[in-house]
């Protein structure tokens, strides 16, 4: 069988300050949906392009800000002394070893969710001088301060999986709060020292401190200040919050007597050296996939602070463009992917493999363009990629309108009905919409899309009889009967 098909690659970099991020992508038009390719004509593979971004040297904690911190937090450290003298240990002694102040709602059932896209700079020249732990550049600074946390994003689709609720931020060792704020505006997106971030402050048993900025407003844990929490114990949920270009955590570890800490051992800490405060150091790259998913368009649309449009899909029909994509987190140059679709036979209908030309990205993705003619039997497959010893995997159909979450409200409303000449469906959700009208086989007798609240479909050449409209967005779909009689 032979397939038509295009590889298209590309590459979005995350390697810096995220605010070029957005830049880069904002204003992105709405995207040509279902671009054809002519079969007899196959579309030549274009070269695969990148977007690096640059540092942008914005202040993701100034030091106005982090003052403002300490002010609080011996504030408060001073309060509830003077209810309890024992309140908030003294003690010095072994620091804590922290584990992974971040984790996946229990709802998320995806393959990754996050990266690390900035640690903390070593590098004491500001003006791009960067260094991090490992002697690389994942870091960035800006004319006046440098980055002194660790950066931990969503990804893919920040905006929305903070909507989610995707990462949950928890307590990287049990400790007591010293400062909490909350109910500040958590759609931020620029980096200009906006002191007004939804966090935590813990101490912990050695006086050491921890603290966690940007969080979404609302999702705190309901301990104040002076409670004690686990270690792993809920804090809140990443938002965008204060200074910053995109929902993250922020991670930074202060020692007893306020001196930075960066947990992560190497040979170019110069705060702690090769003493890591991990109980277990993550390695400096972990190259995974976070997400591989299927989709009708090959358009992003990013626009701060709106939730990503996905344009995924799970089903196809024949005329259709078959979008491919590959979200890796530390995709290093030259690392190797194979990949293939598989039939419900277990067939390998074609395989393939992407050696990434692109230099490292800690958050980047690929993609590969499809048409869907009749060379493709109706069925089930599956689309594979083994990358790093793992496989990942995207189940997807051709030709059978299943797999989608069917919703028991229905997403919109279709009049008259009976219907003779047009069917105008309203209340129609946001987005690119696929429809579809069924006849009483189950066959698609027509197909198209819409991208506003109303749409006329003409019916004036259908034979009488019962059939059902089908809309079909994000992963979500709704089907209503309807008659055609004259
Ligand atoms: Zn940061």
């Amino acid at each position: 069988m032979t397939k038509h098909y295009a590889l298209r690659p590309c590459i979005l970099f995350l390697s810096a300050a995220l605010s070029v991020f957005v830049q880069a992508q904002t204003g992105e038009s709405l995207p040509i949906v279902d671009q054809r390719t002519d079969p007899s004509s196959p579309r030549q593979a274009p070269p695969g392009f990148m977007v690096k971004v640059d540092a942008e040297h914005g202040e993701c904690m100034d030091e106005a800000t982090r003052q403002q911190v300490w002010q609080e937090i011996s504030t408060n450290i001073a309060r509830l002394r003077e209810e309890d003298p024992n309140a908030v240990p003294v003690e010095r002694g072994t620091h804590p070893l922290f584990i992974w102040p971040t984790r996946a709602a229990a709802s998320f059932t995806g393959y990754g969710f996050e990266i690390i896209n900035n640690f903390v700079d070593h590098n004491p020249a500001f003006n791009n001088n960067l260094t991090d732990w490992n002697c690389g550049t994942r870091t960035y600074d800006w004319t006046s301060g440098n980055h002194m946390g660790t950066d931990i994003v969503l990804w893919p689709y920040a905006w929305r999986r903070m909507q989610e609720g995707v990462m949950e931020v928890v307590a990287a060792a049990a400790g007591t709060i010293v400062d909490k704020r909350d109910g500040f505006n958590d759609l931020q997106c620029v980096n200009a020292g906006n002191p007004n971030w939804n966090g935590i402050v813990l101490s912990h048993a050695d006086g050491s401190t921890t603290w966690y900025l940007h969080f979404k407003s609302g999702s705190l844990t309901s301990k104040v200040v002076g409670e004690t929490v686990a270690e792993g114990e809920y804090l809140g949920s990443a938002g965008s919050s204060g200074s910053s270009t995109i929902p993250h955590l922020h991670f930074e570890v202060h020692d007893g007597v306020g001196n930075y800490i960066d947990p992560f051992a190497g040979a170019c800490n110069t705060f702690n050296g090769t003493d890591t405060w991990w109980a277990a150091q993550q390695a400096y790259k972990v190259p995974r996939i976070n997400h591989i998913s299927t989709h009708y368009a090959s358009h992003e649309f990013y626009q701060c602070p709106v939730p990503e449009t996905t344009y995924e899909q799970s089903n196809f029909m024949s005329g259709d463009s078959l979008i491919m994509r590959i979200y890796y987190r530390d995709l290093d140059n030259n690392a190797l992917t194979n990949l293939l679709i598989r039939d419900d036979q277990g067939n390998v209908e074609a395989s393939w493999n992407f050696n990434s030309p692109w230099l490292f990205g800690s958050g980047t993705w690929a993609w590969w363009y499809w048409l869907i003619d009749n060379s493709w039997a109706t069925g089930s497959y599956t689309f594979e990629a083994t990358f790093n010893g793992a496989t990942y995997v995207r189940p997807f159909t051709i030709g059978m309108p299943i797999g989608l979450e069917e919703n028991a409200t229905p997403l919109f409303s279709v009049a008259p009905n009976p219907a003779n000449e047009t069917l105008r469906l309203s209340d129609l959700p946001s987005g690119n919409i696929r429809l579809s009208l069924l006849d009483a086989t189950g066959r698609a007798v027509l197909n198209e899309r819409s991208s506003s609240t109303v749409h006329d479909i003409d019916i004036s050449g259908l034979s009488v009889g019962a059939y059902q409209v089908k809309a079909e967005v994000d992963g979500r779909a709704s089907t209503q009967r309807v008659m055609i009689a004259r």
